[in-house]
Order: C-alpha cells, then structure tokens, then sequence
C-alpha cells in the first residue's frame, strides 16, 4: 500500500494515478499511518504551509526514519521538501536528494504551462507531457544523484537511491510512468 501525503496541496490525482496502476493507497495525515505502507508521495502545494503542517505533526521526523527503508516520490512542492536545499527558511529540507532547487523559478501562477519532458528509464526513453504550476527549478545536482527527466536540456527529474522528485505534474495529465518506475519497478 502506497501512502499519499495529504495535509495539503494536491493529493487527490496521486490516488487516481496509484489506483491505474493497481496500487492501493491510503492518505497520510498522521506518523501512524506510515506505519501501514510501504511507499509515500509528497504532493504538489505550498511548500512553506506542508512544512509547517509536517513539522507540527511530527511527520517530519517520522518520513526521515521512513525514507532509509521506503521509497519517496515527490512532485514539485514535494521535490521542493525533498531536496537537500532550497534557499527558502521557512521550507522544511528533508535532504533525501543531493540537489538545490529554486522555488517558484518560472514566475507567477500565471506563468504556468503543460510541456513535453523526456523520461530516461535504464535503456528505455519516452516523452511526456507534463503540468509545470508555479514549478520550482533544480539548479544543482549532487554526485549522489542520477537524473531521470529533462525538458529540452533542463533537469526536471531526479533520484537518489530509492527516492525520486520531480518539478512538475505527471499526475494531473494522467501519466503514470514515474509511479511506476518509483513503485513498482524500484524494489
Ligand atoms: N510554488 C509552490 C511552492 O513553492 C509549488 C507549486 C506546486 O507544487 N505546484 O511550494
């Protein structure tokens, strides 16, 4: 069973993507509910508001303890709380990944826009289009970590060991390749 952050932001399209691929999925509200699954998505949202909600919730620590055994697959304001830096102070930095990212580095909300990005699986590639909402921006990518989506030349998706981010939305176009490569074909 695959967990779904849901304290805020965009939760809901995780399970309808979790539920095509034949993965159940449970929200994860509270540090007990980690106890019942064996994967967790860090949704879309504010970054600064899900920090504040996992710090006062004590999630914070529990998904640190959670990560050295399970995978974590973050998108965008998740990818944001997964990176090692993300020069915001009121953002809470998990350091999962060895990266810095820049948030909000394409503008305003109305700076958003659906885009094509090329997903690297082993020997396989594929193309997919994505949401980019108010996206944040990998700026630097640590030796420990591999890349696995690129729009045009830029980085968009990383991971490190089990655990994979990424800067945008596959989820809300449907897309369930990531889901898959994180849940399924990462065991
Ligand atoms: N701009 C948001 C943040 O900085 C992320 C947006 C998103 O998750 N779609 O947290």
């Amino acid at each position: 069973m695959i967990g779904v952050l849901a304290l805020q932001g965009n939760f809901q399209s995780h399970l309808n993507i979790l539920e095509k691929i034949n993965l159940e999925s449970l929200l994860v509200k509270k540090s007990e509910d980690l106890n019942r699954v064996s994967g967790l998505i860090i949704p879309g949202g504010e970054s600064t508001t899900m920090s504040k909600l996992l710090v006062n919730s004590n999630l914070d620590k529990k998904v640190k303890e959670f990560s050295k055994k399970n995978p974590i697959l973050g998108t965008c304001a998740g990818a944001i709380i997964m990176s090692k830096n993300s020069s915001d102070k009121r953002v809470l930095n998990l350091g999962l990944l060895d990266m810095d990212i820049d948030r909000n580095a394409y503008g305003r909300q109305v700076f958003s826009f659906s885009d094509q990005i090329k997903i690297i699986d082993g020997e396989n590639k594929s193309n997919c289009e994505v949401l980019f909402i108010r996206a944040p921006k990998i700026i630097n990518v640590g030796n420990n970590c591999d890349v696995f989506a690129f729009r045009n030349d830029e980085v968009v998706g990383v991971k490190q060991g089990k655990h994979f981010a990424i800067t945008c939305h596959p989820e809300l176009m449907g897309n369930t390749k990531i889901h898959e490569m994180c849940f399924k074909k990462n065991r």
